[in-house]
């Protein structure tokens, strides 16, 4: 069987949400069922553990890729640092801003996060934009680090988010498209 097919049907799609005309996919069933939690995340692991591409550090975005984020770096056995939401981190921080739709958004990471010269791979849920993992990738960088790869479950290729990216010179990695 095919790896993306399956956790493609294990993701809802649930219409008008969080506004008339978004097709949200929810990535809440993946994690729900045992045997696709497993699939999702060995299928992480399996890429990461190549001694070429393990990195020294995970860095999760704010909110859902802390869930894959930290599970992956506890099973490479490196550590784990949140990118998050201003206003949340408690010690010196970096901050980037981008721009939303509507508005702006803000993300945090605290300055001891990572070292000069540390190889972190970018863990997220989703690539909507890409505004979100770029500002994360800026935010590394900004500390010395190199982003060796940008992850994430889902891409939505048509939203240009993870052209984008790969334009931007960051190397992506997701399991699942919806055109
Ligand atoms: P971006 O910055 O536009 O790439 O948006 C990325 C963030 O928006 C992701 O981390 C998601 O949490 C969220 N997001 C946008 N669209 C969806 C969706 O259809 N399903 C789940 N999350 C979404």
């Amino acid at each position: 069987y095919n790896v993306q097919d399956y956790l493609r049907s294990h993701i809802r799609t649930v219409p008008n949400w969080p506004a008339p005309g978004v097709q949200f996919r929810d990535i809440t069933p993946l994690l729900q069922n045992p045997k696709v939690f497993r699939v999702l995340i060995d299928a992480f692991v399996h890429r990461y553990m190549d001694p070429h591409l393990r990195p020294d550090v995970v860095a999760g975005l704010d909110a859902r890729g802390f869930i894959v984020g930290s599970v992956l770096a506890y099973e490479l056995n490196v550590g784990f640092v949140p990118v998050r939401k201003k206003g949340k981190l408690p010690f010196t921080t970096v901050e980037e801003t981008y721009e939303l739709e509507y508005g702006s958004a803000t993300v945090e990471l605290h300055t001891d996060a990572v070292k000069q010269g540390d190889r972190v791979l970018l863990v997220g849920d989703l690539i909507a934009t890409g505004g979100t993992m770029l500002a994360g990738k800026r935010l590394l960088e900004k500390l010395g680090a190199t982003v060796m790869e940008g992850a994430a479950i889902v891409d939505l290729p048509e939203l240009g988010g993870s052209q984008r990216l790969r334009d931007s010179g960051l190397a992506l990695f997701t399991l699942v498209d919806f055109a």
